[in-house]
């Protein structure tokens, strides 16, 4: 395998990139000067330095500078540190542009948590993929902070469909025994929409319509 090779199924791992547009990438940078590429390397290098992942919500967050200069990690992110997050609240999303656009919509002012994934239809090993122990400790966590609801906010297609049942089958048992209800988001979606570009007023109709 020769260096264009390399790089090509290192870009081929990048999500949506197929070989054809891997293989433009690394002839684009073939063309650049060899200053440009040292630039894209120091921030890809930089990217784990100065962003932290929430313990909380497992989002992952530009850690702040005193955060930085005391080098202890910051590791509660601004959304669950925050006193006026609304903590009767608790949103379970795929991934972190999900929580984003959410965010971002301000239709929303409660708690996120960030599976990391959603459940393939045919899998064995599920548990290894995304984070349902992890969400199952937050739950009894935020039982002392008054949760009432958990939102499952995921895409409206089978796989996200797939996930919404297999999460609310796992915590079932967690949230009967601590009252807390537990409704989907992804029902008011129209069908195969993705959260992260759902605009406005689709994210304000799936919410006040979730069930
Ligand atoms: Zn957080």
């Amino acid at each position: 395998m020769d260096i264009i090779d390399k790089l090509t199924e290192v870009f081929k791992e990048f999500p949506g990139i197929g070989e054809r547009q891997a293989k433009r990438f690394v002839y684009f940078l073939m063309s650049r000067s060899p200053a440009y590429n040292e630039n894209v390397c120091g921030l890809i290098a930089d990217l784990k330095k100065e962003v932290a992942q929430c313990k909380e919500c497992f989002r992952f967050f530009i850690k702040n500078e005193k955060a930085h200069s005391q080098s202890s990690v910051s590791a509660i992110c601004d959304i669950c540190g925050n006193v006026n997050t609304d903590s009767s609240l608790l949103m379970v999303v795929e991934k972190d542009s999900d929580l984003e656009s959410v965010k971002k919509s301000r239709i929303y002012g409660g708690k996120y948590f960030i599976l990391g994934g959603l459940v393939p239809i045919v899998e064995k090993s599920t548990k290894s993929r995304v984070r349902i122990e992890e969400l199952k400790e937050k739950i009894k966590r935020e039982e002392k902070n008054d949760l009432k609801e958990i939102i499952l906010a995921f895409s409206l297609s089978p796989q996200g469909d797939h996930t919404d049942s297999y999460v609310r089958e796992q915590i079932k048992d967690t949230a009967e025994k601590l009252n807390i209800k537990v409704s989907s988001l992804g029902k008011g979606l129209s069908t195969g929409t993705e959260l992260e570009y759902s605009d406005n007023d689709t994210l304000k109709n799936a919410l006040k319509n979730r069930q």
